[in-house]
C-alpha cells in the first residue's frame, strides 16, 4: 500500500515468528496489549547490559547515564504527547495507576459531598472503579453520560448533565470495548465552560490517533506504555504543570522529597513530586523506544491504514448472517466486537484460536457499556498497523466455516 509496507514492518516484530495450533500466529488482541517491536526488546537489554543502575541519586557513571535515558524517555514522551514541558510527564505503571493517582490526590482533596462528576457509559472499570471508591468515602455524585444505538456520547444528554455542581469529566478517548471514538475536544471544552476540570483517558487512542494535550487541552490525559507497542508495567500521567504542583501528595518516600526531617518534608515539584520510590526505569526506556518506532512509521500513516483495514474487516462481517456488530460508531479506531448467533462467545475465541487467531471473547472490562447493548460478553478482534488485509480473510473464512457447521 501506499502509506507503508505492511510485510517490512512485520519483519521488525519477532514474535510473528510464532506458530499457534500449527498455524501463524494472528494477532488481534491489540486492545489488551500490542506486541513490541526488536528495537524495544533491544533497548531494554541494552539498558541492563549497559546502564543498569538507580537514577538521580549518585555521582558515579552508570548513574548518569541511567539517568539520562530515563529523562530522554520522559522527553519522547513530552514530544509524543505534545505536551509544554518534561515536568508534565508523570511515569506511573499504566493508565490504571495514572487514574487511581488523579482519585487520590486531587479527587480526595477537591470532591466532596454536594459536588457531581461525570463519566461516559463508554469507560473501562478502571475509569470507574477509582471514582466509585472516592465516591463512597466522600459522597459526591457519579453521573453518566449515555450513548447512541451506535455507541457514541450523546453531547446533548452531555450538555443537561453539566451543571455548577460538575467538579469532574472523566471519559475515554477511544472505547476499548466497540472502538468508539469520542468527541473529546468538545467534551473537554464543555466542561470547562461550567469550570469543570478534565480527564482524558487515552489507553485506547495514543495507538491508532496523534495525540496533542495541549490542543485537546484537557487537565490530565492518561496511557499505558503497554498499549503503543513498549512495555508492560509503565505508562503516562499528563497533568497541567501549575494543577500538578497545586496537588496534594500521593505516596511519600525518596526520590519525591527536597528535605525530610522527623517534623517536616518538602516535596519536590512535578514530576518527582509524583514519582516515589525506585520506579521501572527500564521500561521506561523501552517505551521511548516504542516511541521512536512509532514516530519512524508516522502515526498519521497508521491512523491511515488502520482506518481502510477496519473498512475492509467491518464490510466483510456485515455479510456473515447471525453476526452481529456491536459498536457502529462511525467514527471508529481499531475495534470489531460482535456476537454470533448459536455460539457462546468463549466458543468463537477458542475457534479462532484453533486458526492462530488471538482475539478477546469476554467484557473486556467494560461490563456497563456491553450490558447497553443488552450483552455481558462480545467477541473483540482488535487492530494494529502490523495486521494485514490477508489476516482478516482468515477470520473471515473462519467465521463463515462456523456458521455452516451451525445448520
Ligand atoms: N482505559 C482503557 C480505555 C483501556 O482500554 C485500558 C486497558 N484495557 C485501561 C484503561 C487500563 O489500562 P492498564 O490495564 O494498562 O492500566
Amino acid at each position: 500500500n501506499r502509506f507503508f509496507d505492511v510485510n517490512l514492518v512485520r519483519k521488525d516484530f519477532p514474535i510473528f515468528q510464532e506458530k499457534v495450533n500449527g498455524k501463524p500466529l494472528i494477532w488481534f488482541d491489540n486492545a489488551a496489549t500490542t506486541q513490541k517491536p526488536q528495537s524495544v526488546i533491544d533497548r531494554v537489554s541494552y539498558f541492563y547490559q549497559h546502564e543498569n543502575s538507580n537514577i538521580h541519586r549518585a555521582a558515579h557513571e552508570l548513574a548518569a547515564r541511567a539517568t539520562d535515558a530515563y529523562e530522554a524517555a520522559r522527553e519522547k514522551c513530552r514530544s509524543f504527547l505534545n505536551a509544554r514541558s518534561v515536568n508534565e510527564v508523570i511515569f506511573v505503571r499504566g493508565a490504571t495507576e495514572a487514574i487511581n493517582l488523579v482519585a487520590k490526590t486531587w479527587g480526595d482533596e477537591n470532591l466532596h459531598a454536594g459536588d457531581e462528576i461525570i463519566l461516559s457509559n463508554l469507560e473501562h472499570h478502571a475509569n470507574i472503579v477509582p471514582w466509585q471508591q472516592l465516591a463512597g468515602k466522600k459522597g459526591f455524585k457519579i453521573r453518566v453520560i449515555p450513548v447512541d444505538d451506535d455507541g457514541q456520547i450523546l453531547l446533548s444528554e452531555y450538555a443537561k448533565l453539566l451543571n455548577h455542581r460538575t467538579r469532574l469529566v472523566s471519559f475515554t478517548q477511544v472505547s476499548n470495548a466497540l472502538g468508539t471514538v469520542t468527541p473529546a475536544m468538545q467534551i473537554v471544552q464543555m466542561a470547562h465552560s461550567v469550570g469543570a476540570k478534565v480527564l482524558v483517558d487515552g489507553a485506547q487512542s495514543v495507538s491508532h490517533l496523534r495525540t496533542d494535550v495541549q490542543a485537546l487541552n484537557a487537565d490530565w490525559f492518561v496511557f499505558s506504555g503497554h498499549k503503543v507497542f513498549g512495555p508492560t508495567g509503565i505508562g503516562v500521567l499528563y497533568g497541567k504543570e501549575d494543577l500538578l504542583n497545586d496537588t496534594q501528595t500521593w505516596q511519600g518516600g525518596g526520590n519525591m522529597i527536597e528535605d525530610v526531617t522527623f517534623e517536616h518534608t518538602r516535596f519536590h515539584k512535578a514530576p518527582n513530586r509524583f514519582e516515589a520510590g525506585t520506579g521501572n526505569i527500564a521500561d521506561a526506556v523501552g517505551l521511548g523506544a516504542a516511541i521512536d518506532y512509532v514516530n519512524k512509521i508516522g502515526i498519521d500513516a497508521i491512523h491511515q491504514y488502520e482506518h481502510n483495514l477496519l473498512q475492509y474487516a467491518t464490510g466483510l462481517l456485515k455479510n456473515i448472517p447471525g453476526l452481529r456488530q456491536i459498536g457502529t460508531a462511525p467514527d471508529k479506531a481499531s475495534v470489531l466486537s460482535f456476537v454470533f448467533e448459536g455460539y457462546k462467545t468463549e466458543e468463537v475465541g477458542a475457534a479462532l484460536n484453533n486458526e492462530g487467531i488471538a482475539v478477546r471473547s469476554g467484557h473486556h472490562c467494560a461490563q456497563p457499556i456491553l450490558r447497553r447493548f443488552g450483552v455481558e460478553t462480545t467477541v473483540r478482534p482488535s487492530l494494529a498497523f502490523y495486521n494485514t488485509t490477508s489476516e482478516i480473510d482468515v477470520l473471515i473464512e473462519t467465521l463463515y466455516r462456523l456458521r455452516k457447521a451451525r445448520k
